[in-house]
């Protein structure tokens, strides 16, 4: 979400007669788009932005946008007093005000909700794998997460803006389209006519769009999971076959407290009509560890699921208590020396499960999207329906596909190697 915002956030300074340059003490405008879903990303914030003080041009202005600048608001002029502007994630459309006025303090961190989306220009050329937003905020107060603190109560887009941004994408170089909320799968919009839009409408008209090849979302809640949207992986094909639907815990007790309220036999039952829908289909998960409470025989049961579910790319974090959220203030926090060795034990299961998956597709052919070249300028790298990295020799002569047929030759836990399919 946060690299799309800063995609829109560069369209908009382009549209002002502005460049990028990689290089920050060349810059007269420098933005830190910032995350607060865990400390220690906010904790990175005021480094860098020492950091940025220290080699930028004297009279560059700079600034923080995102959900720091929501987080800390106006304490932000008093720990750094150069910086120009603190702009929350849903009133960064507001930045041209501080390039007419670059001696002023900028601050702006209200929730505007949708507006945001419409202030901006769209951007010229689209990337191959364009994100489009649907929604934002949250409307789950799972007690560990501050997303509806900073990004505020659930809205859904209009199903016309969507389409609409999709069209422009696909009209100007995209070829994998990714819907993006908070509670993606929640997404639902109720037209003047009372018609209600879901993710699966969304879905079946993108995928009527030629120049799209692929399509996928994120990130999903378990109990948003509709047998609409389950469909979808049945009947379009352009749907890739991989999903992110965190669980974050396995055991009972702690989605509890977490107040994620579904059981893990309704979780699986969900997973089994992915399945039946759409065998090939393969799931992620984003997992936390160290939770308030949580015992040993907790974790065991995280664990637990891992292994049954047989997870593919997934994320795993420690628990990191955040302001105005109700479990930072639970008691039995759990001690750093725990969180890091169950952190370490889940990370290794997790990746031993990737490496297995990987080295199943040895043999097979799958098609997949051209990211580029690697650092070496010698292969390509592409990315598979599952969402892994397969490295490919370049072609001598020919132009890389966009989109090609490789047929896996080798895996390990972090990527796969493939040879193009030739006809
Ligand atoms: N709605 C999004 C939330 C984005 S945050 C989603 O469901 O993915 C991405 C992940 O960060 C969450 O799924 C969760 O696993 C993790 N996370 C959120 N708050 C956290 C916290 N306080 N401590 C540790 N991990 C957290």
């Amino acid at each position: 979400m946060n690299v799309y915002d800063s995609w829109r956030i560069a369209a908009m300074l382009n549209a002002q007669g502005m460049v990028a340059t990689k290089n920050v003490a060349d810059a007269d405008i420098i933005i830190l788009n910032t995350c607060s879903v865990r400390e220690k990303a906010t904790n990175k914030v005021f480094s860098e932005l020492g950091r940025i003080r220290d080699i930028k041009k004297q009279d560059a202005i700079f600034g923080i946008v995102g959900c720091v600048a929501r987080e800390v608001g106006r304490n932000a002029f008093r720990r750094m007093p150069d910086l120009n502007f603190v702009l929350g994630p849903q009133s960064y459309h507001r930045l041209p005000q501080i390039l007419q006025d670059p001696d002023s303090k900028l601050l702006n961190i209200d929730l505007t909700g949708l507006e945001k989306f419409d202030e901006m220009p769209q951007l010229e050329h689209a990337p191959t794998v364009s994100y489009i937003p649907i929604q934002e905020g949250c409307n789950h107060c799972c007690t560990y997460c501050i997303v509806p603190y900073t990004r505020g109560p659930e809205l859904s887009r209009s199903y016309d803006d969507v389409m609409r941004d999709t069209m422009h994408a696909a009209e100007t170089g995209a070829v994998e389209i990714c819907f993006l909320g908070q509670n993606v799968n929640g997404y639902k919009y109720t037209d003047a006519n009372g018609k209600i839009f879901r993710l699966s409408d969304l879905i079946r008209a993108t995928a009527k769009i030629p120049e799209i090849r692929r399509i996928r979302f994120t990130s999903s809640y378990p109990t948003e999971m509709t047998d609409d949207l389950i469909e979808m992986f049945r009947d379009e094909p352009k749907l890739l076959p991989f999903l992110n639907m965190p669980i974050q815990s396995g055991s009972p007790d702690v989605l509890k407290r977490m107040n994620r309220p579904y059981s893990l036999d309704s979780y699986l039952e969900i997973i089994e009509k992915l399945r039946a829908a759409r065998p090939d289909i393969q799931i992620s998960s984003d997992f936390i560890v160290g939770f308030p409470g949580e015992t040993d025989d907790d974790f065991a049961q995280t664990m637990d699921i891992a292994r049954r579910v047989k997870y593919i790319n997934s994320y795993s974090f420690k628990y990191s208590p955040r302001p105005h959220t109700a479990a930072a203030l639970m008691p039995n926090q759990i001690a750093e020396n725990i969180k890091r060795e169950r952190l370490a034990i889940l990370d290794s299961e997790l990746n031993e499960i990737q490496r297995e998956f990987n080295e199943t597709c040895i043999g097979k052919t799958l098609t997949c999207l051209c990211e580029g070249p690697d650092k070496t300028g010698r292969h390509l790298i592409y990315r598979t329906p599952y969402m892994q990295q397969c490295i490919v020799a370049k072609p001598k002569n020919d132009m890389p596909a966009i989109m090609a047929d490789i047929k896996i030759t080798a895996a390990n836990r972090a990527s796969l190697r493939g040879e193009f399919v030739k006809d």
